[in-house]
């Protein structure tokens, strides 16, 4: 790295005006845009002429705002918005791979993820295998020369295992195929192009949105490849129609303003949930920012540390029963909510060995390390965590 690169300041400094000087962008809500010449619209369709607004699957103003301040905190020349993290993340692979190509991933993915690799790319005769992120080599004796991309997460769900994406980028590069980083749970903590990532995707739904009002993605990589998702005769983003309404759009530009604050805090209540569960009796938590997580030492190497270990802690209580039975009691007292997703301002609480990750067989979880008895939360913004901790004390008791 040669000059830091400050991914909240980056969201800082952008200016976008409004029509009428507007502080904030106008919304284009056209689905086409008129061409005064035809000869002109002949070389936009041709891919002669670039810069011009044709069709807003395409290319979308509003889009294009959102696209470029996530492009600007990843660091990246360019991105895309879609209509969901599932959007960006199977038209990356599929403007990547062809019938023949494999995929090497990690085997601790989104459970949606794993189930797009596993159950329906086979259908176009892409295949993928799986490992665990620190396999680094098993990762490059898998790789052949129908190998196409390696695919992981930053931080892993619900273990909170943190790749080294570094080493998986020395990998891909020697080998000359890309590195695909899904870093949905660690928005300004990461920033993983600065390690070497070709490709990052985010499920804007989570942490970036963080209203839970809004279901997207979006792509950043460098200007070329996002180039070829929206082309006009090859593209995925183009061709499969991934869109995300500009509405949806300016609200999650705004809603972005607010991340680093709202980062901080998930991280704070998080660390605090941590250290303090961790002093109750029979209850063990994995968090990154504990010490005895076995990827403390390296997230501290590799973060932006003003934004803390993260939002997501997981705890184990034992059985599925009682873990069920925690969550109920939970939302009984309001200390959140028993429901998917993350990055809201309320703790959201899932079992995610019969949620999230319900896609992987039972086998395959239980060799990754994730147990019946987990309980993966998503601390929210409350004001006052150690009120919370109580409260969440209390719940324990009654189990
Ligand atoms: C939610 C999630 C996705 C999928 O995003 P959607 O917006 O629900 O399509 C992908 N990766 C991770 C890590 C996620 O948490």
């Amino acid at each position: 790295m040669s000059k830091k690169h400050k991914p909240a300041d980056k969201i800082q400094d952008l200016q976008f005006f409004g029509e009428f000087g507007g502080v904030n962008p106008s919304i284009t809500d056209s689905s086409t845009f008129t061409y005064l010449e035809g000869k002109t619209m002949e070389e936009v369709f041709e891919g002669e002429k670039e810069g011009c607004y044709l069709y807003s699957r395409h290319i979308n103003p509003s889009n294009q705002y959102l696209g470029k301040a996530i492009a600007e905190m990843e660091n990246y020349e360019s991105a895309i918005v879609t209509s969901s993290g599932m959007a960006a993340i199977s038209s990356v692979i599929m403007q990547i791979c062809s019938s023949g190509d494999n995929i090497i991933s990690s085997d601790t993915v989104y459970g949606g993820t794993y189930a797009f690799l596993k159950n329906f790319l086979p259908k176009f005769n892409i295949k993928s295998s799986f490992f665990s992120v620190s396999d680094f080599k098993g990762i490059e004796k898998a790789i052949d020369s129908k190998t196409k991309l390696i695919y992981c997460e930053s931080m892993s769900n619900p273990l909170l295992d943190v790749a080294n994406i570094g080493r998986l980028s020395d990998i891909a590069k020697k080998h000359n195929i890309k590195l695909v980083v899904d870093n949905t749970f660690c928005p300004l903590i990461f920033t993983p192009k600065n390690y070497g990532a070709d490709v990052v995707i985010h499920s804007l739904t989570k942490f970036i949105n963080g209203s839970s009002d809004v279901v997207g993605g979006v792509v950043c990589s460098d200007l070329s490849f996002i180039r070829e998702l929206i082309d006009v005769n090859s593209g995925s983003s183009m061709l499969l129609g991934p869109t995300m309404d500009s509405f949806r759009s300016s609200s999650v530009l705004k809603n972005l303003r607010t991340l680093h604050i709202r980062m901080k805090k998930h991280s704070h209540n998080a660390m605090f949930l941590a250290e303090n569960l961790k002093s109750i009796e029979g209850l063990s938590v994995c968090y990154p920012g504990l010490s005895d997580h076995k990827d403390h030492v390296f997230m501290k190497k590799v973060m932006n540390s003003d934004f803390g270990f993260g939002g997501l802690l997981s705890i184990d209580v034992g059985d599925r029963v009682k873990a069920n039975s925690l969550m109920e009691i939970m939302q009984d007292d309001n200390i959140g909510y028993l429901a998917v997703s993350l990055g809201f301002y309320k703790t959201l609480f899932t079992a995610p060995g019969s949620s999230t990750s319900s896609e992987m067989p039972e086998e395959s979880q239980n060799l990754i390390g994730i147990s019946p008895g987990m309980i993966r939360m998503s601390v929210g913004l409350d004001n006052d965590i150690e009120r919370t901790f109580h409260k969440i004390k209390k719940c324990i008791s009654r189990i």
